[in-house]
């Protein structure tokens, strides 16, 4: 069967992969010149399959109005006329009730765990190289009360299947020494020896080389602007191509895997989508030539930070802004990782070489991604992946070619219906 899919990001270009390799003849269309120039491209990075727990939850009400002013908050709701805002909005707060945040859980950890499990697969059959490193994931907490909290959390996660364990603050020295320099300041930490952590963009990049020898097309520098519908089908992909002339792309299956910009294309056809951009921000300094630079992956809990070591580089990501589609840099923003990254590990890298990014997470409010069928036969979802499409994108492109062969997905998640 000829499948499009749209969008070359973690998410489209992982779904091309499985897609071809059960047989089918797939074409990948992108508005950029290559895989991976939007939120793929300098992520946190980390692979935190048994940290899938979403940002809705009881307290995170709380959190948003302990910051509530701050222009470096780690989160923040800058409101705008725009409805879906709002609308994302409110959802987000109805998540936050007990019995959805166990149930978005539960989803976010099948998901999770079982495209770990697909990633070590993969990379077992094709050799991709991503700057892997398999040194777990340490959460850290500077806050008394934050590593109270963190714990009784590692506790309830257990029974999910995430492996947590709880650290004092010289385990934690002991898991990744460059903590040493910030001993002081540590109240304790979380450590999941099985998480892992990679450069996402490498991975896309490389894995769309390995798809094109496989025979996957890639169509860069095309913008889609509509799909064509009839009936209940999907008809073809309306685009604006490499040349500026207005195509339509016709295929027997389409992939909607086109991140935070999916709604746009989605809701003229009636197709439900909560999707909203989360900004977020990332630095990227070198680190050759410095000793301070952890190499196990860390969540800064207090700052919502997670610090990642990218072969010779440093990846420092992190905050969260519902602002709309901007992708522009706010100075006070930068400075906060910067310095924050600086405060733990003063001799991480080069400040000078921090390259600033930010990237627009396709967040639905549940953080539980939108992977299956819609109404039109023939399109399917792979999109919605907010704070983990990396961490997610494995499993959820084997899951849809399942869906597609008729085969059951292997993994327990309430996929989008035909509905
Ligand atoms: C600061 C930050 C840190 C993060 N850290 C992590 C982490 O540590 N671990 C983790 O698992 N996840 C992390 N994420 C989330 C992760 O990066 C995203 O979930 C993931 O990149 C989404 O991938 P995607 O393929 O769905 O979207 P994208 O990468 O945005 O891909 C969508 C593609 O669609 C294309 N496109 C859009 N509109 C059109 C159009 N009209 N026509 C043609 N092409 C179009 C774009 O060019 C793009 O290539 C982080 C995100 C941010 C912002």
């Amino acid at each position: 069967m000829r499948v499009t899919v749209l969008g070359a990001g973690v998410v489209g270009v992982t779904a091309a992969w499985y897609l071809a390799a059960d047989g089918h003849e797939v074409t990948v269309v992108d508005r950029q010149d290559g895989p991976a120039l939007e939120t793929s491209f300098a992520n946190g990075g980390q692979i935190s399959a048994s940290h899938a727990e979403p940002w809705a939850n009881p307290g995170a009400p709380w959190e948003i109005l302990r910051w509530l002013g701050r222009e470096d908050a780690p989160l923040l709701f800058r409101p705008r006329a725009d409805w879906w805002q709002w609308r994302w909005g409110l959802q987000f707060l109805v998540e936050c009730l007990p019995a959805r945040t166990r149930r978005n859980t539960i989803q976010c950890m099948n998901l999770a765990l079982y495209s770990r499990d697909c990633l070590h697969a993969l990379r077992a059959a094709t050799g991709i190289e991503y700057d892997r490193l398999a040194r777990g994931i340490l959460q850290i907490c500077t806050d008394g009360r934050d590593f109270a909290r963190a714990a009784a959390a590692a506790e309830r996660m257990r029974h999910y299947g995430g492996e947590r364990e709880v650290k004092s603050a010289d385990q934690c020295v002991a898991i990744e020494p460059a903590l040493a320099a910030c001993r002081g300041r540590l109240a304790g930490g979380i450590y999941t020896a099985s998480d892992e952590s990679g450069d996402a963009r490498r991975f896309t990049v490389e894995l769309a080389r390995h798809a094109t020898l496989r025979g996957v097309a890639f169509r860069w520098c095309t913008t889609i602007t509509a799909l064509a519908v009839d009936g209940n089908a999907v008809t073809g992909v309306r685009c604006v191509n490499e040349r500026g002339e207005a195509e339509t792309l016709a295929a027997d299956g389409y992939v909607m895997a086109l991140g935070s910009y999916s709604p746009l294309l989605l809701r003229p056809l009636g197709v439900a989508a909560l999707i909203y951009p989360v900004k977020g921000y990332s630095l990227t300094i070198d680190v050759s030539g410095h000793r301070g630079a952890p190499t196990v992956s860390l969540t800064d809990l207090a700052r919502k930070i997670v610090i990642t070591r990218l072969g010779g580089r440093l990846r420092v990501a992190g905050t969260a802004e519902l602002s709309g589609y901007g992708t522009e840099l706010d100075a006070v923003r930068c400075e906060a990782l910067l310095r924050r990254a600086f405060d733990l590990f003063p001799d991480a890298g080069d400040r000078a070489s921090a390259h600033f990014w930010a990237g627009l997470r396709p967040a639905t409010p549940s953080n539980v991604p939108l992977v299956g069928r819609t109404r039109f036969a023939n399109l399917l979802l792979d999109t919605g992946h907010g704070t983990l499409g990396w961490t997610m994108a494995c499993g959820s492109g084997r899951a849809l070619a399942d869906i597609v062969a008729g085969r059951n997905p292997e993994v327990d998640f309430e996929f989008t219906k035909a509905a």
